[in-house]
């Protein structure tokens, strides 16, 4: 039966560029590909053309702080009573976030931030943080991608965010994105460590969620768009490059959203934010 109380969402990946490079990294930049790229506030027409009422929009990249006029963007979606997540690995000024909080003010839902050893100073950004937390309270978190061999010094990390009041999550470097879903391996300490902290969703670290065959509302409820304007139903569809899965292109009208559920065509689903929270797809 139809579930009523969801909203309508769509994942936008805003841009490849981003001013870090993580070996882990499932969004890496290609390179001389950017100049093929629409402009992302071109996208603004075409939400307004396509999104009819009100949508949840998680942002992502890349690093969306980068793009230009993205608080513009932002405030234009928010004007439209759109609401926001972005993903961000919070490298931008605290000035600049601030902003941000600013304009999309009530319409701005989360702002999910990545720490990435190696590029970032930990007491910088943990201050930043703090301060963010003051700003939005719980509509503030920060995540890592647990490295195998650094769990502990990572849930060491993590629990000093988390004595300021910080929502703080390990990632699991588990995805291959493939149809194995290979997780990289941990210790059996790491595992007793990672299966006691917090993890980034709801999934735990051994397990795959498969809904293959389903109906599923993602395709005309939910949609992940990427930077050139390549709208699917989902991550893992793109990933499995599935025809009827595709909902054409922003920029050569061929968009469309499905009229109703279609069946799931995946191995696995990691659709979390979508299937598991609020917005229950699958019928
Ligand atoms: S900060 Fe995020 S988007 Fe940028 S390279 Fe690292 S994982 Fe990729
Ligand atoms: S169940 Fe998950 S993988 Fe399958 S179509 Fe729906 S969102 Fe995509």
């Amino acid at each position: 039966m139809k579930n009523k109380n969801f909203e309508k969402s769509l994942s936008w990946s805003i841009t490849r560029n981003c001013n870090y490079n993580c070996s882990y990294c499932i969004s890496p930049r290609e390179e001389g590909d950017k100049e093929k790229y629409p402009e992302p506030y071109l996208f603004l027409d075409k939400f307004k053309k396509y999104l009819s009422g009100s949508w949840k929009i998680y942002i992502s990249g890349g690093e969306p702080f980068l793009v230009p006029k993205f608080i513009d963007i932002a405030k234009e979606l928010s004007e439209k009573r759109h609401r926001l997540v972005v993903m961000t690995n919070l490298s931008s000024s605290l000035d600049e976030l601030s902003e941000f909080i600013e304009v999309t003010g009530n319409n701005l839902s989360h702002i999910s931030a990545s720490l990435h050893l190696g590029f970032s100073d930990i007491e910088e950004y943990l201050k930043k943080s703090v301060e963010i937390s003051k700003m939005i309270e719980r509509k503030f978190s920060v995540r890592i991608v647990a490295a195998p061999g650094k769990v502990l010094e990572m849930s060491e990390i993590g629990q000093k965010f988390k004595n300021r009041g910080i929502n703080f999550f390990l990632r699991p470097e588990k995805f291959s994105f493939d149809k194995t879903q290979k997780q990289k391996e941990y210790s059996k300490k790491e595992v007793e460590i990672l299966n006691k902290f917090k993890l980034h969703n709801i999934m735990r670290l051994t397990q795959s969620y498969s809904f293959k065959g389903k109906l599923c509302r993602a395709g005309s409820d939910y949609f992940s768009i990427n930077e050139k304007g390549d709208a699917w139903r989902c991550h893992p569809a793109e990933k499995l490059k599935s025809k009827e899965s595709y909902l054409g292109n922003f920029f050569d009208k061929s968009f469309e959203l499905n009229k109703k559920a279609m069946k799931c065509p995946c191995q696995f689903c990691y659709c979390a934010h979508n299937i598991f929270y609020k917005n229950k797809l699958i019928l």
